[in-house]
């Protein structure tokens, strides 16, 4: 099988292999970086045709885009998503594209880990690998069905550098309900983002309201032809970085998502604040974060 790592590693631990169905002999693996233009990722993955791909998902939903438009032509048997939000969206693309249904995983580099089943009923926690304990802001045990403020996670695998306890700003939501799978891991059913991802908003009384991430994921789905999408919020408002698809009119787009979020905004009660709509060719890619985008993020 030839591998294509897109941005993260794919974790090849025996209990990661097994959940992706991949066989346990050697495999031509190969590494490429997100912060790499699109149009020279598409060229080297032609040349390698991988049958499994493992990328962030906004990588994975431009490739899609990619296969879409006759650029792209490989045709992977597996895709697994991870680091960033997988929004509906780009699970859609990613079904139109290769017709397969990508699993999306959580991982990080102190070695938490955890992906979907075939029944896409959450993300099942790697148990076997590390203890995972989801806390609120005072570090106390959240029982499961309910969401944390964070994580703290133990490594048991990694001999070198021991993790114990180590916090991370993960809020999610993990439940220990039987999957159909059979599976005994529990899984995340819920995952709102990073603790510190979260920015704030008045509501109508003047009240501050933490306003997740996912908040704007589904007014941005409905916007057929945007390509990628960033928002971040400033001290003038919120500023929306758009790329388009090809042969689409900007004034039409930018009226459209105005009038989605004032309307999101009324609904839950908040204040609107003043919304900038800005065109660009690509959403740059932070190479502190090794390349990851963060959909929505504060500058202020
Ligand atoms: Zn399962």
């Amino acid at each position: 099988m030839k591998i294509a790592s897109i941005g993260a590693n794919t974790p090849l631990h025996l209990s990661y292999r097994r959940a992706v169905s991949m066989d346990m002999g050697s495999h031509d693996y190969r590494r490429f970086e997100a912060k790499d233009r699109i149009d020279a990722l598409v060229n080297a993955l032609n040349d390698f045709q991988p049958g499994y791909i493992h990328a962030y998902a906004t990588i994975a939903s431009l490739l899609a885009s990619e296969q879409q438009e006759g650029r792209l032509r490989i045709k992977p048997s597996t895709v697994v998503t991870s680091a960033e939000v997988l929004t509906d969206t780009a699970r859609e693309l990613i079904r139109q594209a290769w017709h397969i249904e990508p699993f999306n995983s959580y991982s990080t580099t102190e070695g938490a880990l955890a992906i979907e089943c075939a029944h896409r009923t959450g993300m099942h926690l790697f148990e076997d690998l590390g203890i995972f304990e989801v806390v609120d802001d005072h570090d106390c045990p959240v029982p499961d069905g309910m969401p944390g403020y964070k994580i703290l996670f133990t490594n048991l695998y990694q001999y070198v550098q021991p993790v114990i306890r180590y916090e991370m700003s993960d809020m999610m939501t993990v439940t220990d309900a039987p999957c159909p799978c059979g599976c005994s891991f529990r899984r995340i059913v819920f995952m709102e983002g990073r603790n510190d991802d979260i920015i704030t908003m008045v509501d109508a009384r003047g009240k501050i309201v933490s306003i997740p991430p996912y908040f704007f994921h589904g007014p941005m789905a409905k916007l057929s032809r945007v390509r990628e999408y960033q928002i971040i919020q400033k001290k003038d408002g919120l500023h929306f970085r758009i790329v388009l698809k090809q042969g689409t009119e900007k004034k039409t787009v930018a009226e459209s998502i105005k009038k989605k979020m004032r309307r999101e905004f009324k609904s839950y009660k908040l204040v609107c604040p003043d919304i900038y709509v800005v065109f660009v060719h690509r959403i740059v890619r932070d190479s502190s974060m090794m390349g990851k985008v963060k959909l929505v993020k504060k500058e202020m």
